[in-house]
C-alpha cells in the first residue's frame, strides 16, 4: 500500500510551498488508495513552537487533509534515534566530535582546488575527530558519521526517484559522498539526533513507502539512503517536486509571511483558490506549480 507524508518543523507558518507538499502527497496516496500520514519534526527544540504546531494542523484542516493520530512528534522519539545510534556504533560508523565551527573553518581554510567546501549537510568537515571513539562521546560532542568506513560496508546506493527533474533510478558510489557530502552530523548538541538521521527512522516506522518533498532535499537523499542501508531499513520511492517560487524566481521561505497559508485563509481564499494557484486540481495529478503572482 502507497503511504506518503508531509513532515513539517514547526519553526514558523506553513507557506506555499508547504501547501503543494502536503497536497501533492496527500492526493498521491489518495489516487493510488493508500494512507496519508503527518509528522512534526521538532526535534530542535530550540526553533520548536507549540503555537506553529498549533497553526500547522489549523492550516493543513484547512486545506481538506486528513491524517490518522496520533501524530508523531520527533520530540517523543528520542529513544529511537538513540537505538539507531547504538546500532551504527556498533558497525564502527560514528564518532564523537567536539569540533566548534570556529576550529571547522580554521581547519578548512585552506581550500583544494577542485574539492567543494559545502554539501548538502553545510561546509564539509575537515576530519579532525574522525580517530576519537565512541566511548570518549563527551555531553556537548556531536556525533558524525564516518564516511569512509560508511562507504566499505555501503559501497554503492540506488534509489528511485519518481519528481520531475530527477526521474528515474539513480546509483551513487558512496566513495563519492566522502567528498561531496563528508561527515555529516547525526546528533546534534542537546538534540537527540540530526535531521538526517531522524527523517530516515522516522520514515521507516511511519512504514513510509514514498517520500514526497521539496526538490531541495534530492542532494540529501543519497545521505539518507545510506543510512537506511547502514541500518537495514527499506528504501523507499522518492518523489522531489519543484520549488514554488515567487515572481523573481526567489523561493518561498518560512519567514515570508504574505505566502503564509494563515494569510490566504485570512484574504478569504478557498482551499480550491490555493489548489488552483498553485496548478493542483481537485484530483490532482499535476506536479506543475505556477509562478505565483507578486502582491
Ligand atoms: N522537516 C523538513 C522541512 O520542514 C522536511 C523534511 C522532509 O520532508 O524530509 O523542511
Amino acid at each position: 500500500m502507497n503511504r506518503t507524508r508531509f513532515a513539517p518543523s514547526p519553526t514558523g507558518p506553513l507557506h506555499l510551498g508547504h501547501a503543494y507538499s502536503a497536497l501533492l502527497a496527500f492526493d498521491q496516496a489518495r489516487q493510488a488508495g493508500g494512507a496519508f500520514l503527518l509528522r512534526i519534526e521538532d526535534i530542535d527544540q530550540s526553533r520548536a513552537r507549540g503555537e506553529w504546531e498549533d497553526l500547522i494542523y489549523e492550516d493543513l484542516h484547512w486545506l481538506g487533509l486528513r491524517w490518522p493520530v496520533p501524530v508523531m512528534r520527533q520530540s517523543d522519539r528520542l529513544d529511537a534515534y538513540a537505538s539507531a545510534l547504538d546500532h551504527l556504533s556498533e558497525l564502527g560508523v560514528i564518532y564523537p566530535c567536539r569540533c566548534k565551527r570556529a576550529d571547522i573553518e580554521a581547519a578548512a581554510s585552506a581550500p583544494q582546488e577542485g574539492v567543494p567546501q559545502f554539501g548538502p549537510d553545510g561546509r564539509i568537515y575537515p576530519g579532525t575527530c574522525r580517530h576519537r571513539a565512541m566511548h570518549e562521546a563527551g555531553p556537548d560532542d556531536v556525533i558524525r558519521l564516518n564516511m569512509y568506513e560508511a562507504a566499505k560496508i555501503v559501497p554503492v546506493l540506488s534509489f528511485f526517484e519518481t519528481g520531475p527533474r530527477h526521474q528515474g533510478h539513480h546509483q551513487i558510489t558512496t566513495q563519492d559522498l566522502c567528498q561531496s557530502a563528508g561527515d555529516i552530523i547525526l546528533r546534534r548538541r542537546g538534540m537527540g539526533g540530526s535531521y538526517h538521521l531522524s527523517v530516515v527512522v522516522d520514515d521507516s516506522d511511519q512504514v513510509i513507502t514514498q517520500v514526497t518533498r521539496g526538490e531541495d532535499l534530492f542532494s540529501a537523499t543519497p545521505l539518507h539512503v545510506l543510512l537506511q542501508n547502514l541500518l537495514g531499513l527499506p528504501t523507499p520511492l522518492y518523489h522531489h517536486h519543484h520549488l514554488i517560487r515567487d515572481e523573481s524566481g526567489k523561493r518561498l521561505a518560512k519567514r515570508d509571511d504574505a505566502r503564509a497559508i494563515r494569510q490566504y485563509r485570512d484574504d478569504g481564499m478557498t482551499p480550491d483558490d490555493l489548489r488552483a494557484l498553485l496548478g493542483l486540481t481537485i484530483t490532482a495529478d499535476l506536479d506543475r506549480p505556477r509562478v505565483i503572482p507578486q502582491g
